[in-house]
């Protein structure tokens, strides 16, 4: 193929060609801010490049465009792998920017308490819940939760996902906390996939301070935290605040303590009632606040002027049968980053797919299959604090993408409880193929 004279060849491992769309997710678009989350209406624009291709070069972005564009600009290396996407989407790899992934047990008899009409918090209240998986938690292993972790990811990346953030808080004392953090953090050293870690000492109050939650909040910000930090293992601190569990100020106090250890604060707020946490996220400069099933007007409203993503967590709606999901509408109409996550856990949402998540997006909570991509790549990426790095298809950017059996990305959320991702390319490496692992 000849060269534009002058120009140099730009060195390509990777190649994925002729796809029907390329999401690309660009940046660059009207109306939006330079390179933030989409908001508003952004958020249906998915930059989409029609018989496209990417290119890259030892896990980065090095070309993307039309097919002969691409083609006449790279020079393909020895052993340069080619994938043909005609007849494919390709999109950025799924972002899954709220999980509880490290904990031993399962809770399936939460199902059946659930369809006989208890609600979470009287299962909480009486030993169930969090603290079940607490003490399963607690006798599992380091060796035993780490191979438990890496076959879930395992599972999470045949589906698409190539990042994903990890919270603690199954532990809820500075060794047990610990023991899971490490697993985070070893999780993200063996996994392919890109591992975010966040400490949740503050996820529920431990059999041993039951009716001392004062106590428990102090044990977490002069024992957890500094330990925590002492080591390194987190980025983002988060606090479960909610009636029956932590208060505002308690979750204030917490939040500050960990932002005086550098640990950036996200809060699951207003889930079961209007608390005022996302009055809280905004004021403290949260980078995220989660679930928001109950959140003010006045509270999306400040969320919106401060920045805050709004972290929606459809699954979990879905699991416990409420009825009721995050309104979504409200927070995009009010101009706040809108992203959506599996919240996978053993109670409340034990899916490990976000196609899933993407289905309970556009049923329970009437979103636009473009709505949902930007909340699921590019907005996700933002919320984790890893926009400049991942969450779109652009030079530079680290080569995370998913090729689905699909034309048109419309297709995408409207495909019910199937796999239909056909590839992923974890930093330009090719990781799963025909839905499946492959073994390297
Ligand atoms: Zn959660």
């Amino acid at each position: 193929m000849p060269m534009n004279t002058g120009e140099q060849a730009i060195r390509a491992d990777l190649l994925i060609e002729d796809a029907s769309e390329l999401i690309t997710l660009a940046a660059d678009i009207p109306g939006n801010g330079a390179a933030g989350p989409r908001v508003g209406s952004s958020m249906r624009n998915l930059a989409i490049i029609s018989g496209g291709s990417v290119a890259a070069f030892d896990g980065r972005i090095v070309a993307i465009g039309k097919t002969h564009e691409v083609r006449g600009k790279v020079k393909l290396t020895s052993n340069a792998q080619v994938i043909d996407a005609k007849g494919k989407v390709v999109l950025p790899g799924f972002v899954d920017s709220h999980t509880h992934l490290v904990f031993a047990g399962s809770r399936e008899e939460e199902f059946i308490q659930r369809a006989e009409g208890k609600t979470y918090l009287e299962i909480l209240g009486s030993g169930g819940g969090i603290l079940s998986t607490v003490r399963a938690t607690r006798d599992a292993t380091h060796s035993h939760l780490l191979a438990l972790g890496l076959k879930n990811l395992d599972i999470m990346m045949c589906h698409g996902t190539t990042t994903v953030e990890v919270k603690s808080g199954y532990g809820l004392s500075v060794d047990e906390e610990l023991k899971i953090l490490r697993v985070i953090r070893d999780l993200d050293k063996f996994h392919p996939v890109d591992v975010v870690s966040t400490f949740m000492g503050a996820h529920a109050v431990p059999a041993e301070y039951a009716g001392d939650t004062e106590g428990y909040v102090q044990h977490v910000i002069d024992d957890q935290l500094p330990a925590v930090k002492e080591e390194n293992l987190a980025e983002f601190c988060d606090v479960f605040c909610e009636k029956g569990v932590f208060s505002v100020g308690q979750s204030r106090r917490i939040l500050e303590a960990g932002l005086a250890l550098g640990l950036l604060p996200r809060i699951h707020a207003d889930e079961m009632g209007s608390l005022g946490g996302a009055e809280l996220a905004a004021e403290i400069g949260a980078v995220s606040a989660e679930h928001l099933l109950y959140a003010s007007e006045d509270g999306i409203r400040k969320m919106a002027e401060a920045g805050v993503t709004a972290m929606l967590l459809p699954a979990t709606s879905f699991t416990l049968g409420l009825g009721r999901y995050a309104d979504a509408r409200a927070f995009i109409q009010a101009g706040c980053p809108v992203a959506l996550a599996t919240d996978f856990n053993p109670g409340t949402s034990p899916t490990l797919s976000m196609q899933f998540v993407m289905n309970a997006a556009a049923l329970g909570m009437k979103l636009h299959p473009a709505e949902i991509i930007s909340a699921t790549t590019v907005n996700a990426a933002h919320g984790l604090n890893r926009g400049n790095l991942i969450g779109s298809l652009e030079v530079g950017k680290v080569a995370d993408m998913v090729v689905v059996n699909t034309d048109t990305y419309l297709r995408i959320p409207y495909k019910l409880g199937i796999n239909i991702v056909d590839k992923v390319i974890k930093r330009g490496r090719l990781v799963v193929s025909g839905g499946r692992l492959i073994m390297s």
